[in-house]
């Protein structure tokens, strides 16, 4: 019996069905990279096992109970804690406040030894805690959203697009912390642009493809070329439309050997430059080939 396990998941929005059949499991202390281009329903994905869409078919299991159809605020109860893309803090409150909100919605005391725990292991916000939220960096904001979901006392996280709009160092940072949750037991599933560092955190990968898992494994079985490849799919005809600039200041962040001859083998399958096929992978938001 897996911490959360998803079966024969199916999300449609109306007549498009944005998710068919995907299947998941994590365990405590694991990280799942749900890999993607955009569109292929990573962030559905998510929104179903929250709850904050029903599915169409399937299961969605905690512990072994079905939890399918359940209300959001039922699975939070449960220990799932969701953190969305464009993090969701209030803009308006001050950091303490964002984090004593997150507390009394999770239906728990807010008690001094909570607050200081998530003080401990973000630092900055101590130091912001009377900082209105709207005027921290991306990268704070982030963090205070990632502070609000442990204040939950999660067991699984969910984090859509942690990275999303952010500096690579903070994202490092970022990834540093999510290994330290992996280390306290957390189950966390990611769905992350930065594919390079999401490899290097995840025990298993699931890319989607169109609303279908594509591959699923570990990193090492399913490898750059096959993560790569999934990415291009869809986005080579795009090729045009993506500024050179951005996709350069994009690689230079970040390519190495493998990938360099990953990139050169790709090309040569789609008898294009590497510069397109670059091109192609900043376009759908891959974090650089370096
Ligand atoms: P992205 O990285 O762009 O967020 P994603 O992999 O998370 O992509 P989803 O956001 O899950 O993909 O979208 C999957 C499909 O469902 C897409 O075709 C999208 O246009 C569609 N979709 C997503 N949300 C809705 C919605 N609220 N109503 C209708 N269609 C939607």
């Amino acid at each position: 019996m897996s911490l959360l396990e998803v079966s024969g998941l199916q999300v449609a929005y109306g007549g498009l069905v944005a998710v068919r059949d995907v299947s998941f499991a994590v365990e405590p202390g694991q990280v799942l990279a749900m890999l993607g281009a955009n569109g292929a329903g990573k962030t559905t994905t998510l929104r179903a096992v929250s709850g904050l869409v029903k599915p169409r078919a399937g299961t969605v299991t905690v512990d072994g109970s079905d939890v399918t159809g359940w209300s959001a605020e039922r699975i939070a109860r449960l220990g799932i804690a969701h953190v969305p893309a464009g993090r969701g803090v209030f803009g308006s409150l001050t950091v303490e406040e964002n984090l004593v909100m997150a507390r009394y919605g999770a239906g728990l005391a807010v008690d001094g030894t909570a607050l200081d725990e998530a003080y401990t292991t973000f630092p900055v916000l101590a130091e912001k805690r009377s900082t209105t939220a709207g005027t921290l960096s991306g990268g704070q904001q982030q963090q205070l959203a990632i502070a609000r979901a442990l204040l939950q006392q999660p067991r699984v996280l969910l984090v859509d697009e942690m990275s999303m709009g952010l500096a690579p160092k903070v994202v490092q940072d970022l990834f540093g912390i999510v290994a330290g949750l992996k280390d306290r037991g957390i189950a966390i599933v990611m769905v992350e642009q930065f594919v390079t560092q999401a490899l290097a955190v995840a025990d298993t990968v699931v890319v989607l493809e169109q609303g279908e898992v594509a591959h699923a494994g570990t990193p090492a079985e399913l490898g750059a070329d096959t993560i790569a490849a999934s990415y291009l799919g869809g986005h080579l005809p795009e090729v045009d439309s993506v500024p050179p600039a951005f996709a350069t200041e994009r690689v230079a962040v970040s390519l190495q050997g493998a990938q360099v001859r990953a990139l050169e083998r790709l090309a040569a399958a789609r008898g294009v430059t590497v510069d397109e096929v670059v091109a192609a992978l900043a376009g759908a938001g891959l974090e650089g080939a370096s």
